[in-house]
């Protein structure tokens, strides 16, 4: 940029911008899905993946039990058992493993693609590591107290989370890939 002066940074784009806005949320929400994949959670299985300011992954996670804690006999047990017969006890959810995860200094201003709404707890720890952008895939639990808590958190942050709704077009990218195409 040739003008820019001190007081006329350019500002940096967001990710959604970079290469097309559907393609790039095509590209990171397949992401999220595929670490999705790999949670041991025989019901609820959740992926994050975020994405800085320059389009690059700094981060992904999926809900597992904590590091080392994995074949220890903690509950998978989902509903709500009294006692401390419940995964919601233990479980680290995709979003904190994500930023627990992170491959850079911090992730400031940053986006997050999660395939399901974020929870309280969730959207607390977005809020302070100061994610800016919210990209998420369903909305199954929007009943929940924990997830109205979230939107109240996101409300008064600042953040407006995103409903991603280009699922066909996830489908036809992940069926474009063909290990063995040369
Ligand atoms: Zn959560």
């Amino acid at each position: 940029m040739a003008s820019s002066s001190k007081d006329n940074e350019p500002q940096p784009q967001p990710p959604t911008q970079a290469g097309g806005p559907i393609e790039d949320d095509v590209y990171f929400m397949a992401v999220a899905l595929m670490f999705a994949k790999k949670s041991p959670d025989p019901n609820t299985k959740v992926g994050a993946c975020i994405v800085n300011q320059e389009g690059n992954i700094v981060g992904i996670g999926y809900n597992k039990m904590p590091n080392g804690c994995e074949d220890k006999g903690l509950p998978w047990k989902r509903g709500r058992p009294k006692g401390l017969d419940k995964k919601y006890l233990y479980v680290c959810h995709a979003e904190l493993n994500a930023i627990m995860n992170k491959t850079s200094m911090d992730v400031e201003g940053c986006t997050i693609y999660v395939t399901l709404y974020p929870c309280n707890e969730c959207a607390k720890l977005i809020i302070q590591s100061g994610i800016k952008g919210v990209v998420y895939l369903s909305n199954k639990h929007k009943d929940y107290n924990e997830t109205k808590a979230a939107v109240k958190l996101f409300r008064s942050a600042g953040i407006e989370p995103r409903q991603f709704l280009a699922k066909r077009e996830v489908a036809d990218f992940l069926a474009s890939i063909d290990p063995f195409a040369e």
